[in-house]
């Protein structure tokens, strides 16, 4: 558990800070991580896999619990597929374990490689969540370190739901126990369309995307004009064994991914420029079948197509890039149409976006998903101007009570967050009450003045 100071950071491109790391390998590690902190006036914040984009998961000078190793499985029921487990055990370590087994993570982000604390703390959702939200509503308890000692909380408590979104500012969560989702293959059956723009994008979605349990689409950005928001669909669901070839029905349950090979160490200039990302959006569009039913693919293809690329965003160049998600209302599809618009009108060079439609958001203030349409992008920073491009874009997504997600950010103004999540100040009283001595903070926390009370 000694600790020393390194350099962390965000996924995207944040400023990294230098933070004291603890390694605790128990929870009363972890007790006596706090009780240091008391004694020595520092801060503290919990870390994952460090996934988040920009500085949720640092706190410069101060210290930072890598909870990583936390990863320990203490109990598994495979007739009702109840988990409890360490909080810094990864979701690919639970598929590797449990896929074979019959029973997959109830809820996946575009990456495996993010741990149980992270996604109740960010409460991640995947491409299943207008049928089955986000990843909060599937933790049956979770056992909560704070500076008033250890909690054991479940979803009747307030202070779960404060938890859950709580991006690690009420403390450190060690275990969680979780429902996952029964499988009788490690396939997913795919049906992939193509949509012309944006309104045919939008009607299909409505009509016919809750036949699904997983849905998403892919936006080509760069395209204007008859082609805005061309995109391409896929929806799927788990592959039942009588969807497998007889063959392959021996073999129905695995999961052993590889990642391929390595972006280069930091290349000099970003390859992805306006015109090689035009290319790539246009060829990615036509290679695409116009509409193929049925196809079976495996995990890793339909939900993790990134992590197949080892250090995919050193591709963005020494410059790095700014991922924005945001979320607008059902209804205020003009909102979604107008951030294509100047996307596309701007010089920003922006990759594939990705759309989704979200279904209800659960009890957590601070948690991001809540019933709209929310679109994903990565803007890489040698593009021209994007500080002001963000700024409009947080200004539609205000305006058509949308808010951004704190997983993505590393630059919204304050007071624009706070009026974007306006249960903010009931989230503040419940952790006042449970960090009292004020030690859990981040940098995202500090540049947001999400802990100071109005
Ligand atoms: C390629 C890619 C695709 C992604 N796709 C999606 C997506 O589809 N949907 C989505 O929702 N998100 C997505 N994300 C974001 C990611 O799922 C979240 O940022 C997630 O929180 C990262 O988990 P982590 O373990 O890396 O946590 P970190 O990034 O290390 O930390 C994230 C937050 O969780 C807190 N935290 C971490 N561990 C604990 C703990 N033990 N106790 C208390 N707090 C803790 C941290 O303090 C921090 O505030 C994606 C990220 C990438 C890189």
């Amino acid at each position: 558990m000694v600790g020393r100071f390194e350099l962390v950071s965000g996924w995207g491109r944040t400023s990294p800070s230098y933070c004291d790391i603890r390694r605790p390998a128990t929870d009363q590690e972890v007790v006596e991580i706090i009780e240091t902190a008391k004694k020595t006036d520092k801060q503290i914040i919990p870390r994952g896999l460090g996934r988040s984009y920009g500085d949720a998961a640092q706190l410069g000078g101060n210290i930072v619990i890598d909870a990583r190793s936390l990863d320990h499985i203490y109990g598994c029921d495979l007739e009702s597929g109840v988990i409890s487990v360490g909080a810094g055990i990864s979701l690919d370590a639970l598929m590797r374990i449990f896929v074979p087994m019959g029973w997959f993570v109830p809820v996946t982000p575009g990456t495996r490689f993010v741990t149980v604390g992270g996604a109740i703390a960010a409460d991640v959702h995947g491409k299943n969540h207008h049928v089955d939200g986000s990843f909060g509503n599937h933790v049956i308890s979770l056992t909560l370190i704070g500076s008033s000692g250890v909690m054991e909380l479940d979803p009747s408590s307030e202070d779960f739901w404060a938890t859950v979104g709580g991006m690690g500012l009420t403390g450190t969560i060690v275990r969680a126990t979780i429902q996952m989702s029964k499988i009788e293959t490690s396939l997913i059956k795919v049906d992939t369309e193509r949509a012309s723009d944006i309104d045919d994008l939008i009607s299909i979605m409505e009509a016919t995307d809750d036949n699904y349990k997983y849905s998403v689409a892919w936006i080509d950005l760069i395209s204007s004009g008859k082609n805005l928001g061309r995109s391409v669909l896929t929806r799927g669901d788990h592959a039942l064994l009588e969807d497998l070839p007889i063959q392959k029905r021996k073999r129905a349950r695995y999961f052993d991914p590889k990642v391929g090979p390595k972006a280069p160490l930091s290349p000099p200039f970003s390859p992805l420029t306006p015109l090689t990302v035009k290319t790539f959006n246009t060829l990615w569009y036509y290679k695409s079948p116009s509409r193929k039913l049925g196809e079976l693919q495996e995990i890793t293809k339909f939900f993790h197509p990134l992590d197949g690329v080892g250090d995919w965003n050193k591709l963005y160049g020494p410059k790095g890039f700014c991922q924005y998600q945001f979320v607008v209302p059902f209804g205020q599809e003009d909102a979604l149409k107008e951030i294509i618009d100047v996307t596309s009108r701007s010089k920003m060079t922006s990759f594939l976006a990705v759309l989704k439609r979200f279904g209800e958001g659960n009890a957590s203030h601070l948690s991001f998903p809540s019933p709209g349409w929310t679109l994903a992008l990565d803007v890489a920073l040698g593009s021209l101007g994007p500080a002001k491009y963000f700024d409009y874009l947080d200004n539609v997504v205000l305006k058509a009570g949308g808010k951004i997600y704190l997983a993505k950010d590393s630059r919204v103004r304050p007071d624009l967050f706070s009026a974007m999540y306006p249960n903010l100040p009931k989230w503040q009283v419940i952790r006042d009450r449970l960090d009292p001595d004020n030690l859990f903070s981040s940098d995202l926390a500090k540049r947001l003045s999400i802990l100071e009370t109005k």
